[in-house]
C-alpha cells in the first residue's frame, strides 16, 4: 500500500499510500492536501477467508490453519457455566490466577487444587 499511488479526485493531486493523512477511524485514509477521504482499507474476515482458501498462497493457508485450530482449541475450553467448576468447600479461599508456562493457558487455582484450567 505504501507504494500505490492514490488519486484525489477533490483537489487532483495524486499521492503514495506512505503520504496519505489519517482519516476519522481506523479504515480511513484522507488526501494530505484537501483531507478529503480518498482510500478506505478493508480487512477480509477470518469467516470470508475460510470460504476462499484459493486467495491465499501456501503459507498463508498454514498459518489460517494454525489459527483456526487454536481458536478451536481455545473455544471448546472456554469456562460456560458455573456447573463446569469444582463445589470449594472453603466459607473463605484465595483465587489465583496463573500462566501455565509449557501450555501458555490459564489456570484458576486455590492454594490446594486447580479450580479451572
Ligand atoms: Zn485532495
Amino acid at each position: 500500500m505504501a507504494d500505490a499511488a492514490v488519486a484525489c479526485k477533490q483537489c487532483g493531486g495524486t499521492y503514495l499510500g506512505s503520504e496519505l493523512a489519517d482519516g476519522d477511524n481506523e479504515e480511513e485514509r484522507d488526501c494530505p492536501k484537501c483531507h478529503k477521504a480518498i482510500l478506505f482499507l478493508v480487512f477480509e474476515s477470518v469467516d470470508e477467508l475460510a470460504g476462499h482458501p484459493d486467495a491465499l498462497s501456501p503459507s498463508e493457508r498454514e498459518d489460517f490453519a494454525e489459527r483456526t485450530d487454536f481458536v478451536d482449541r481455545w473455544t471448546a475450553g472456554l469456562l460456560k457455566s458455573p456447573k463446569q467448576l469444582p463445589d470449594v468447600k472453603a466459607k473463605k479461599f484465595t483465587l489465583f490466577w496463573d500462566a501455565d508456562h509449557d501450555t501458555q493457558g490459564i489456570i484458576n487455582r486455590t492454594r490446594a487444587r486447580v479450580i479451572w484450567r
